[in-house]
């Protein structure tokens, strides 16, 4: 599960990692009032507003709408209204959103922290995750923060550090020294930078988090080092016992059809193909995907339609496929090992005949207990549904239909 950058900071605050001060709006005039709020508490005059969106390269990114930038400094209490104005209620279109953008409800507006001082500011990139090959958390990190962290792995990848950490000695103490050294700070930027590497690492891992990606961060004129941006991704299934940050979920940044999916027990993920797929099993899915793919056909979507296919859920994923515009056929491809076969051809019959016309062929390969009777059920039922008792006859089946 995916966080917004302020709730990513509002988790990496309670374990001890420093952020700057903000609110988060979701209209003018509480924008405004915060403004003078936070002015009047810290008596910063200028304030950063930075669109809430789970997309990154908000800072490059243009809001259609208004032209603004996702990520706006505004010089000024007066010109905080006309900079929330630029970005809150627009769509906004980066490097990591499709070219409709994606529409902002929400912005964090927060007081400035790149102000002058007795050394520049400067900005690092840091980010914790998983390295699933060694089998341990990593650390990342650079001297190249900012905003084109993407280039700098492919351009000069020596500039970026790692240093794994095993889960179950914890992150030593030699550890951050190594980190804060690497990033050429001495003194009591030092300092900060192991306290900040530490709780970071400690956020990680209280959370069940599967990233942390925070670039940058920040190494202000007055040596203190701060998460300016946050970017977490969170376990899915560790939110049993998160229930709080379960909350934080935001659902309309999601795929509305996998939302639903989700609520309905069903696993599916929008694919861009234009062969829909409806599986038993997450295995057989992938399979299915894979001969789809070896025929030369394209996935329209995964679907795992789990145990139990009766007539309403394969109604219900039906109707979740043919949402999908591109879709020109669909694939059924059912194992019978503990739900029988028989039963889930009637079920698809049952569904077709529910729905009325369907507007694409149906093909189904049906294989296991009772599959002979599923197969005459399928072939006697009338409709446009073909069966198949190879998987690759199948695909062949579903390539000659299209064409
Ligand atoms: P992203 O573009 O989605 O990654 O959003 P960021 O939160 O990283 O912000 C983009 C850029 O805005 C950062 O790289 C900073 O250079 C700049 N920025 C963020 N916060 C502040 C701030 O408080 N003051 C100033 N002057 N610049 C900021
Ligand atoms: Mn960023």
């Amino acid at each position: 599960m995916n966080l917004h950058e302020y709730q990513g900071k509002s988790i990496l605050e309670s374990y001890g990692v420093a952020i700057q001060r903000g609110v988060v709006v979701d209209n003018i005039e509480d924008a405004v009032a915060k403004a003078k709020e936070l002015n009047s508490e810290t008596g910063t005059e200028w304030f950063v507003v930075k669109a809430q969106i789970h997309a990154g390269g908000r800072g490059k990114g243009i809001v259609t709408e208004t032209g603004s930038n996702g990520v706006v400094l505004a010089k000024g209490l007066d010109k905080v209204e006309d900079t929330v104005k630029g970005i809150l209620g627009g769509h906004l279109v980066t490097a990591q959103t499709n070219d409709k953008g994606k529409m902002v409800n929400k912005v964090l507006l927060a007081e400035d922290v790149y102000y002058p001082g007795e050394s520049e500011p400067s900005e690092f990139y840091m980010s914790v995750l998983l390295d699933r090959e060694k089998e341990c958390n990593v650390i990342m990190y650079s001297t190249e923060g900012g905003m084109d962290i993407e280039t700098v792995a492919e351009e000069t990848p020596h500039l970026i550090h790692k240093e794994e950490v095993d889960p179950r000695l914890g992150l030593q103490g030699f550890q951050m020294r190594r980190i804060a050294f690497n990033l050429g700070l001495s003194g009591q930027a030092f300092k900060q930078m192991t306290k900040f590497v530490n709780a970071l690492y400690n956020a990680y891992v209280g959370c069940d988090a599967s990233m942390f990606e925070i670039n940058p961060v920040l190494k202000t004129s007055d040596n203190k080092i701060i998460a300016v941006d946050s970017k977490v991704t969170l376990d899915g299934n560790s939110l049993f016992r998160h229930k709080d940050y379960a909350e934080m979920r935001d659902k309309t940044e999601e795929d509305p059809i996998e939302v639903e999916a989700g609520e309905a027990g069903l696993n599916y993920v929008n694919l861009d193909g234009n062969v829909g797929c409806m599986v038993n099993g997450a295995g057989l899915a992938m399979a299915t995907m894979d001969i789809i793919k070896l025929s030369g056909g394209n996935p329209a979507n995964f679907l795992d339609v789990g145990g139990t296919a009766d007539a309403e859920r394969v109604e219900k994923a039906f109707n979740m496929i043919l949402r999908d515009p591109n879709v020109k056929a669909i694939l059924v491809n059912i194992f019978g090992g503990i739900v029988r076969c028989d039963r889930v051809a009637q079920g698809i019959v049952d569904a077709y005949k529910n729905m009325g016309n369907i507007p694409v062929p149906i093909i189904v390969r049906l294989q296991g207990t009772n599959a002979e009777e599923a197969k005459k059920l399928i072939d006697e039922s009338g409709l446009d549904v073909y069966s198949a008792v190879q998987l690759q006859e199948a695909a062949d089946l579903v390539k000659k239909l299209i064409n």
